[in-house]
Order: C-alpha cells, then sequence, then structure tokens
C-alpha cells in the first residue's frame, strides 16, 4: 500500500508564475485523482538528480520547460515518434519502469486548432521557428497540412525548422525571412504565432506585419496564452478572420498530460476555469 498520492509535476527554471499547476491541480481535484502537481524549481546541472529522483520516487511523469526540454532526453528511456522528430520533450511519462519523452505542446495547439479548422491540405504559415513552432509546425503536418511555410528573422534557425518539416514529414517546408512590415501570402489558411511577441508584461508589443494582408476567413492562432487577446488576434478580428488564443494549448497539453499519467479523460472546462482564475489573479 502506497502512502503517497502519486507526483507528478514541472521541472522548470524559474518555477514561479506556472499557470499550469492550478490547471492540473483542479482537474485531479475535479475527477477525485488522488495525485499531486508539484512546480519543482530545477538548474540545468541538477536535472539529471531530479529526473533519477523522480524515477527512484515513483512520479508518474512531469513536464519541462525551459530550459531542460531538450537536454532531459539524454536521461529518458525512449521518445513518442512527434517528440523524436520535433527533437524536444515537454512531458514524460513513467510507465513499466520506463521513462518515455512526449511532446504534448504541438498535441495540444492540434486538438486546440481543431475546434475550429482542420489542417488537412492547408498552407499553413507560422511566426517565429522556436520551441513552440517546432512543435506546432511537426504536428501540423504530421495531421495532413500541405505546405508549412517558417517565418522567422534568424534565417539558421528558420531554414533548419523547414527542413524539418520538409524530410521528417508529409508535408513540403520552407522559409521566408521575415522582412519589414511582412506580407502574409495569399493562400495562407492557416497562420499562427509562435513567437514570444505579446506575451504578459509586454502586452502592447506588436509583431512586424502588414496585417491588411490578413483575409477574411483565415485562421489566425496565437500560441501566447497571456493575455489571451494578443494585439495580433485583435487586428485579425477586425479584418474578419477567425482567432483562436493560446489558452486553448494550454488546456488540451494538460488535458493530454493527465491522460497519459493517469489515464483519466479530463473535463477540459474544469482545466479552462481554473486556466481563467490564475491568469485573472
Ligand atoms: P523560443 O525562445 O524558443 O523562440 C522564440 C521565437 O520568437 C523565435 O523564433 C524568435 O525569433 C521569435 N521572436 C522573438 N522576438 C521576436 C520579434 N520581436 N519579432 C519576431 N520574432 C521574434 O520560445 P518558445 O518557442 O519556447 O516560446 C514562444 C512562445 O510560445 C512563448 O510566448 C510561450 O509562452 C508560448 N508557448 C505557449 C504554450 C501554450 O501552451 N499556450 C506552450 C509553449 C510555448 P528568432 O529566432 O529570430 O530570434
Amino acid at each position: 500500500m502506497s502512502f503517497l498520492s502519486t507526483l507528478t509535476g514541472s521541472f522548470a527554471t524559474p518555477a514561479a508564475e506556472n499557470p499550469t499547476v492550478a490547471v492540473v491541480e483542479a482537474a485531479y481535484r475535479h475527477h477525485g485523482i488522488d495525485a499531486r502537481y508539484l512546480n519543482c524549481e530545477v538548474t540545468p546541472a541538477d536535472l539529471g538528480d531530479a529526473v533519477r529522483g523522480a524515477r527512484a520516487m515513483g512520479w508518474a511523469g512531469f513536464n519541462c520547460s525551459l530550459p531542460h526540454k531538450v537536454t532531459v532526453v539524454e536521461y529518458l528511456d525512449g521518445l513518442a515518434a512527434s517528440a523524436e522528430i520535433i527533437g524536444a520533450v515537454n512531458c514524460v511519462v513513467h510507465r513499466d519502469g520506463r521513462l518515455t519523452g512526449e511532446n504534448t505542446d504541438g498535441q495540444g495547439f492540434l486538438a486546440s486548432l481543431r475546434t475550429v479548422a482542420d489542417p488537412a491540405g492547408q498552407h499553413v504559415v507560422l511566426l517565429g521557428a522556436g520551441g513552440a513552432a517546432r512543435a506546432v509546425a511537426v504536428e501540423v503536418a504530421l495531421a495532413g497540412a500541405a505546405r508549412v511555410t517558417i517565418v522567422n528573422r534568424n534565417v539558421r534557425r528558420g531554414e533548419e525548422l523547414a527542413a524539418l518539416v520538409d524530410t521528417r514529414t508529409p508535408a513540403a517546408g520552407s522559409f521566408v525571412p521575415w522582412c519589414a512590415h511582412h506580407p502574409l501570402p495569399d493562400d495562407a489558411g492557416i497562420v499562427v504565432n509562435t513567437t514570444s511577441v505579446g506575451l504578459h508584461p509586454d502586452i502592447n508589443a506588436r509583431l512586424d506585419l502588414d496585417h491588411d494582408t490578413l483575409r477574411p476567413g483565415t485562421v489566425v492562432a496565437d500560441v501566447i496564452p497571456n493575455p489571451p487577446r494578443t494585439v495580433l488576434l485583435r487586428e485579425a478580428a477586425a479584418r474578419g478572420c477567425v482567432t483562436l488564443d493560446g489558452t486553448g494549448m494550454l488546456v488540451n497539453q494538460a488535458v493530454i498530460g493527465i491522460r497519459l499519467w493517469t489515464g483519466v479523460d479530463a473535463e477540459p472546462a474544469v482545466l479552462r476555469a481554473a486556466l481563467e482564475a490564475a491568469l485573472a489573479a
């Protein structure tokens, strides 16, 4: 008999202001799951010990935040298919003595996107080429997007992600350097901001885009969860676009993590209410 609740959590640096704690714990309470989700501040030098500790203590799994998403891979026993392509892990699952790395950022985005659009056959334009972009690009490509265009300031990072999509997924990947007052292509069905521009506290920061190239009916998504209504989404809504904020991605990646760790399908509305309360606090 175990006297401990199932342990899950996040290894983060720094650990403060992580809304996922409130979101996951609300789901555990709502569904009567005897588990806790703890936020642990882990330095890069201590990551190996932290993972070995989680294994030794029988944690069901944990999330990894920056800067651990790539380096954690060396301490795991295997990777899920999309995490292997993305090359980064944000969720680790401990099952039958094995630690498996998953990437639920992209899966969470895809689940959120599917509430408004199916990426199959679409030309998806991604603004940014960082960690969130890699996860979103690979998942929309594996979900059947015809083309994924990466727009980024840093050419090396943008070209590398376009090549990853092109060589490791069925979609065609291409790179376009970010120019001043950047126009969006006419045939873009889905545009996703995966940069950190607009994230709290810089809530009025603007992407250097020609917003008038956003056409009515285009799906415009932002991965930024805080604030949910970014400048980009306000500009897009004013031009008749279908908008999708970053809270759905966060809620869905938590739903997927809880399913992987506990086998329970959590009610998304419960997690969303907890997220809204955490962001309003
Ligand atoms: P990274 O640091 O890995 O990447 C940041 C990206 O933003 C780079 O492509 C960078 O371009 C670009 N960028 C930064 N500033 C500018 C600018 N002024 N103009 C144009 N491009 C810019 O960060 P992540 O990918 O890990 O995170 C990005 C965002 O995704 C964060 O805001 C994070 O909160 C959000 N996120 C949301 C999640 C959710 O559940 N909703 C989950 C994970 C992340 P360059 O390469 O040229 O420097």
